[in-house]
């Protein structure tokens, strides 16, 4: 079997395996604890965070731990929100946010707020005109995703950040498919606040990170103890958190930029091996304003619902949205917002990421079972 759903989650990297194991079986103590057992832990924590903060340029004391990006996301608008209520109540997203902001914004809209939700293009970006004419001087919290979860499509982030260095609005990033991938500098770009998760880079599932920058001050979402620096209540998960930084070292070592530039490469294969076979299809978004291990594609006259299972048969994990929207019979929001009189391009889209353990020739063989398929598929509607 193949896996190409890498953007739901990937494989757990043996080497963050062994760190999660060694932990478990070895480190148990409370890193809350003043004895010897929770001081070593202490270490581990502070080690792990440092690597984590370094990833993204931040300072030690500006990266929190979180269950996820969930939380994270969760975590930064309903306390913004909370927080700032007196000084405005205008918030800015996209259309085409994960469920764990557009719920959350949602609910703050149906609680007093007033949100707006950015529209996108066919690239599946926002238009930046859009952007500065939606801003107000009682904006409080702008929150625009990296890159897009099921098409890649990166958004204007460091410009954002530019605008929004002379407004009181902050700035939340859910950078969940980008880190690994991208080189995020924090400071640079101008962010506030910044989510991300293990399990998209090869780490454990539950775990995620939230980057607050420290001049900005909200209230814990949890409350209880005194962990994460009273920010984030509950006993510290040492091996998922060490798991985490295993898996970003492991980034960092093997050079982002590298991966980078080979699931540009199976991309471009694939779609070679598309274009060359006649089938009629085309890219949702861009190939290249977009996270290079993500491709969104559209089989014109070929139902999703139907190509998905063929191609499982066949050996190969796609997906069709997002694992979120994956079963349940919605249509995926993000191509709802690209193309809203487009219903069919909607129903007729599957969804490739590109993985480490994907070899050149799965992704050939992939494009050429796919064809078949398609094809098939093809005559038989016509
Ligand atoms: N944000 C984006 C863009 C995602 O792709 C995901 C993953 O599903 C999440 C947030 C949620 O992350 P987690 O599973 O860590 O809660």
């Amino acid at each position: 079997r193949y896996y190409f759903d890498h953007a739901a989650t990937t494989p757990v990297a043996p080497e963050v395996i062994k760190v999660i194991t060694d932990s478990l079986a070895n480190d148990f103590g409370n890193v809350s604890s003043t004895n010897y057992f929770g001081q070593q832990e202490k270490l581990n924590l502070r080690q792990s965070r440092q690597t984590l903060a370094e990833a993204i340029n931040a300072n030690l004391n500006e990266v929190y731990f979180t269950s996820g990006a969930t939380e994270s996301n969760n975590t930064v608008i309903r306390q913004s929100a909370l927080a700032w209520q007196n000084k405005g109540r205008h918030l800015i997203t996209t259309a085409v946010e994960h469920p764990s902001v557009l719920r959350v914004m949602e609910y703050l809209a149906q609680n007093g707020f007033d949100v707006t939700f950015l529209p996108v293009n066919e690239e599946g970006t926002i238009e930046l005109t859009d952007f500065k004419n939606a801003l107000r001087s009682d904006t409080i919290l702008v929150s625009v995703m990296y890159g897009n979860n099921e098409t890649g499509s990166l958004m204007p982030i460091k410009e954002i950040g530019e605008i929004l260095k002379d407004h009181q609005a902050s700035f939340h990033v859910d950078a969940t498919q980008a880190l690994g991938i991208e080189k995020i500098d924090v400071k640079e770009l101008g962010i506030d606040f910044l989510s991300a998760s293990a399990h998209k880079i090869y780490g454990p599932k539950g775990i995620g990170l939230l980057y607050k920058d420290q001049k900005i001050v909200i209230p814990p979402l949890l409350l209880g103890g005194e962990q994460e620096n009273n920010f984030r209540a509950g006993t510290t998960n040492m091996p998922l958190i060490m798991g985490f930084a295993a898996a970003m070292k492991l980034c960092n070592e093997q050079n982002e930029a590298r991966w980078a530039i080979m699931y540009q490469e199976d991309k471009k294969i694939l779609l070679d091996h598309l274009k060359d076979s006649g089938i009629d299809f085309e890219i949702n978004g861009s190939f290249d304003k977009s996270l290079p291990q993500i491709l969104n594609l559209w089989f014109k006259g070929v139902s999703s619902k139907v190509l998905l299972p063929l191609i499982d048969l066949d050996g190969y994990a796609v997906a069709a949205g997002s694992a979120c929207s994956a079963g349940s019979a919605e249509d995926s929001h993000v191509l709802l917002a690209m193309y809203p009189n487009n219903l069919s391009r909607v129903r007729e889209s599957i969804r490739i990421s590109f993985g480490r353990d994907n070899q050149r020739e799965d992704v050939e063989n992939l494009a050429d079972d796919l064809v078949k398929r398609v094809k098939h598929l093809e005559r038989k509607d016509s």
